[in-house]
């Protein structure tokens, strides 16, 4: 195929023509002037030489590759042909303004040794006057828990110090010395170091609520507290990452019982994205889709998709709404906006510390009692309402401590107290503890708890599975966290997203279920497995009683598992766990 450049094939050109071709199924090969160069080779397309005007001959044996590089050349190598690529990690389309809170602290470069030493010291200053502050806040209990913030930041300003003096930069320094600490504090320590000495402290925040428009938030990490706290007009979300993207990071729990589309991208997609620019993500494909600043056309085709998403998916969510004989289906919801479909016989999970992740001090009694509420008007079933399970990735200011789930709450007793009477004043309320270690924490929790507020213990790692007849003894139902369960079985971190549908985790499952049904308990599985029709189907074989879903899976769930028999499911559990 002969045709004429509408360009030079200079750098921008080159670089357009390279990155389509790398995402076609078969080689494409230029020839110009007697020379030829492979598409998806940078330096082979550069050293043609091309000029515009001149004629290019394109070969190849696949046609769809051949006209999609035809395409970009006869449409003037449009950059909305060659959209950025992203990781998806939550599925879906947003339109919005870019917002970019990407970290590129250094942008003055280095000062002298002399200025870079008067920041970190005016940010230490600042950091231990905050930290202070926010103490003298707390209950005396807590503030006992959280002041090692300030032993850690005595520790590190030497340390931090002595960097500079050897010639790094203050926010190097900060970040050199206080990364992948072994406590959250550490990680609390940097983020606060780090805005002092940018001067941004409280910036996220602030830029944020600057606009009421659509807006595609652009940030370098996205922690789940970030999600829970992100306001209604924050449409999306591109996280830069060099990792793998694991749906089940709590981040992309909560955004996708948003429904909130999140992917994940290289740190120089996300330097390629203009503060303020108008912005398309769409992670429905494989590779996910950036486009920045796109043309009216492809503004408008994209908005259309977006708009048939969500039609379809009101369609899916009424043909949804009829229970299956086969298992109850309830949702997993982990704020008061998340929507929670017509047909969902219950919540499942009520990710509390999610509803209050910015939060300093702990919510009163009123408030949680009243957040809660607002979930529960959602739905006319039961409303399982886990107590505070922080810790990991999910830090909470008004919970220090280094432990996890209600090991870390038991060390806060006031708090899990008043979270029990909320939950009490709560219609069709229900408590979930979350990892419980031993029968001793369900019993312990029952000693606070009002009476006759209905008990689940979540099992979540293997010696909960072993220690199930004690376990189901003493609660009222059982909840199968198969995302931690997973993680502890196999021993890998949650980010590198185990498979919950391992042998070994499945014989945990059946275990507890047996266990459980012994005592006459139901099993719930709340993981993000239980979303998955595959997941499901083995799930429902082992003998669950209900799957507990992200809101934006329950309809697909649901008609996938229309027709499905009991017998099919037994067939698939067998299939993994003879
Ligand atoms: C789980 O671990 O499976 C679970 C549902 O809890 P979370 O994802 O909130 O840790
Ligand atoms: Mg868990």
């Amino acid at each position: 195929m002969k045709l004429l450049l509408p360009d030079a094939l200079h750098a921008r050109p080159a670089d357009l023509l390279v990155r389509r071709a790398a995402e076609l199924p078969a080689r494409v090969v230029v020839h110009c002037r007697g020379k030829r160069a492979d598409a998806r080779k940078i330096l082979e397309v550069l050293a043609l030489g091309a000029q515009k005007g001149e004629s290019v001959e394109l070969e190849s044996d696949d046609p769809e590759s051949l006209a999609a590089i035809a395409a970009l050349i006869t449409q003037e190598f449009d950059p909305d042909l060659v959209p950025a690529r992203a990781a998806s990690v939550v599925e879906g389309i947003a339109i919005g303004h870019a917002v970019v809170l990407v970290d590129d602290d250094d942008g003055a470069g280095a000062g002298t040794v002399a200025e870079e030493r008067a920041r970190v010291v005016a940010a230490f200053a600042c950091t231990r006057s905050d930290v202070s502050a926010l103490l003298a806040r707390l209950p005396a209990a807590e503030a006992a828990l959280f002041a090692p913030e300030l032993t850690i930041l005595e520790a590190l300003e030497g340390a931090v110090l002595a960097r500079v003096e050897g010639g790094e930069r203050a926010t190097d320094a900060v970040r050199g010395e206080a990364s992948g600490g072994p406590t959250d504090l550490v990680d609390d320590a940097r983020q606060r170091l780090l805005d002092a000495i940018r001067g941004t402290v409280g910036a996220r925040e602030r830029r944020l609520a600057e606009t009421a428009q659509p807006t595609v938030l652009v940030v370098e990490g996205v922690t789940p507290s970030l999600v829970a706290v992100l306001p209604a007009h924050v449409v999306g979300v591109i996280a830069v990452t060099e990792d793998e993207a694991a749906g089940t990071s709590h981040a992309a729990i909560l955004a996708r019982g948003r429904g909130l589309p999140l992917a994940y991208v290289a740190p120089h997609v996300a330097a390629g994205i203009e503060d303020g620019a108008a912005l398309i993500l769409d992670t429905t494909t494989a590779p996910a889709r950036i486009w920045s600043g796109p043309s009216e056309t492809t503004l408008a085709d994209a908005t259309r998709r977006r708009d048939a998403l969500a039609a379809d998916a009101r369609v899916a969510e009424a043909q949804a709404s009829t229970p299956l004989a086969l298992v109850a289906v309830r949702v997993n919801v982990g704020s008061t906006r998340d929507h929670v479909p017509a047909g969902a016989e219950g919540i499942g999970l009520l990710r509390t510390e999610l509803v209050f992740a910015d939060r300093e001090r702990p919510p009163s009694e009123d408030e949680q009692a009243e957040a809660y509420g607002v979930v529960a008007a959602k739905t006319t079933g039961p409303v399982v309402i886990r107590l505070f399970d922080a810790g990991g990735d999910k830090p909470l200011a008004f919970l220090p401590g280094e432990a996890r789930g209600i090991a870390l709450l038991r060390a806060h007793p006031g708090v899990l107290a008043a979270q029990l009477r909320a939950i009490a004043r709560v219609d069709r309320g229900a408590v979930l503890i979350p990892l419980v270690r031993g029968r001793e924490d369900v019993d312990a929790v029952r000693a606070l708890a009002p009476s006759g507020l209905a008990i689940g213990a979540m099992v979540e790692t293997p010696e909960a599975a072993g220690d199930i007849d004690a376990l189901a003894a003493a609660a009222d139902f059982v909840c199968i966290g198969t995302n931690d369960l997973s993680c502890e079985t196999l021993g890998i971190a949650r980010a590198a997203g185990p498979d919950a549908l391992d042998p070994r985790v499945l014989a945990h499952v059946r275990r507890t279920v047996e266990g459980a049904h012994a005592r006459g308990r139901k099993v719930t599985v709340c993981g993000e497995i239980a979303g998955d029709p595959r997941g499901a189907r083995v799930l429902v074989g082992l003998g669950v009683d209900a799957l507990s879903v992200a809101p934006a899976r329950f309809a697909p769930l649901k008609l996938a598992l229309a027709g499905v028999t009991l017998e099919h499911c037994r067939t698939s559990s067998r299939s993994h766990l003879p």
